[in-house]
């Protein structure tokens, strides 16, 4: 049977994904209407940090300048009493301001032309009627606990982590433009704990664990708040000004398209395993989704091409994650400041693509 061009996109999901895979589908001309269940796309954005690398957001164009609080130019890795700094001369990533971006992904969307509706949550029943009619596409971009991926049979996604997170006032940050993460496989047994400067004045601390641990996420909270290695570099003050519990995806779903349904963002598993940071790969995977739907080619295709693009990297996020979570990293960061390789990550490191940290260190070694 010959492969008809569907005439309208239904997208299940107003996060940035959905918001964005909506924007460049209207500017390829395409029909598209996107329904998101809250009644404000910013409801609850702020449930997930935003640290995102300046390169990656080049790749991806969302406009993020409204929602920058803060610039980042590297990482303190701690495990134990080992810690490594990984810090550059140049800005490598913003903090952006989650609910700012939910607005400013949905008014490019709209100037684009999509139909946003808010407030609709679709149930299985509507998502079955809306397939049957072969000239609609349905893309379920509704994160982690996908209800598409459900209606239609998809695999499941194997790897999680549940988080929790909490902003404070804080009396002391040591530096700022700096992060941390600290790695244990008592607390943050499957991720790891962070803290995350929003200005001089406001700190973020949070951790994701292994779906598996007997531990509830804001249990594990509590150990991390006290724990020698988070307190010694932030003070908090205070109570929370907020927190929130979630979960991130940390592996592909093993198929992300089936006749006229595809999946993209949390819902396909598109994260990086290594920190949770499923924005670039999702934004650029919708990016991939447009390019085949506008196409005319079936979805097939997407599934095919977000591979080829994006499954080796997140391969290598994947390894580093079982790697780390076996908890080898005292004496890896040991062996890494004896070789110098803080230095070399710090100067050519790239948040989002291990193989092009690999490509450069090779390169380095012939050279
Ligand atoms: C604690 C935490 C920290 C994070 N930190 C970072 C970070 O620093 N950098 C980074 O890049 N990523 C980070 N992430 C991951 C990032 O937030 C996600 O990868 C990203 O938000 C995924 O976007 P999405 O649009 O695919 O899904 P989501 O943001 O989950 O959006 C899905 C949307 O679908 C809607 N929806 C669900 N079901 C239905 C339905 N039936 N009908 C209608 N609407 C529906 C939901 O209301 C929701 O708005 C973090 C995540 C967490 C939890």
């Amino acid at each position: 049977m010959d492969y008809k061009r569907p005439q309208r996109t239904i997208i299940v999901g107003g996060g940035v994904v959905g918001l964005h895979l909506a924007r460049r589908l209207a500017e390829r001309g395409e029909e598209v209407e996107l329904h998101e269940s809250r009644r404000e796309v910013s409801e609850g954005a702020d449930r997930a940090s935003g640290i995102l690398s300046i390169s990656g957001l080049k790749k991806i164009g969302l406009d993020h300048e409204d929602s920058i609080v803060n610039t980042l130019y590297g990482a303190y890795l701690v495990a134990g009493s080992e810690r490594l700094r990984i810090a550059s001369g140049r800005p490598m990533a913003y903090v952006l301001d989650r609910k700012r971006l939910a607005k400013s992904c949905e008014r490019a969307a709209i100037k684009a032309g999509a139909r946003i509706r808010l407030g609709s949550r679709l149930v299985k029943t509507d998502l079955q009627e809306m397939s049957h009619d072969r000239s609609n596409l349905i893309i379920g971009a509704d994160g982690a606990v996908s209800m598409v991926a459900s209606t239609f049979g998809f695999p499941a996604i194997r790897e999680y982590v549940l988080t929790y997170k909490a902003e404070f006032r804080s009396e002391e940050i040591e530096e700022t433009g700096m992060v941390g993460l600290y790695f244990s496989r008592g607390f943050a047994k499957g991720l790891f704990g962070w803290h995350v400067p929003y200005s001089s004045d406001t700190v973020e601390l949070g951790l994701g664990i292994d779906h598996r641990a007997r531990l509830t996420s804001s249990a594990a909270f509590s150990y991390f708040m006290k724990d020698k290695a988070s307190t010694s570099v932030v003070k908090t003050r205070g109570r929370a000004l907020s927190s929130h519990a979630s979960m991130i995806p940390l592996s592909t779903r093993p198929k992300t398209a089936k006749g006229n349904v595809a999946l993209v963002g949390d819902a396909a598993g598109q994260v990086k395993a290594t920190t949770g940071g499923g924005i670039i790969y999702g934004c650029l995977c919708a990016e991939t989704l447009s390019r085949t739907i506008s196409s005319g080619k079936p979805l097939s295709e997407y599934e095919r091409s977000w591979r080829a693009s994006y499954g080796r990297d997140l391969g290598f996020h994947r390894l580093a994650h079982s790697y780390y979570s076996k908890g080898n990293l005292q004496r890896t960061f040991r062996i890494l400041k004896v070789l110098g390789m803080d230095g070399f990550l710090a100067r050519y490191g790239d948040m989002d693509s291990p193989s092009l940290i690999l490509k450069r260190f090779l390169l380095r070694g012939l050279a």
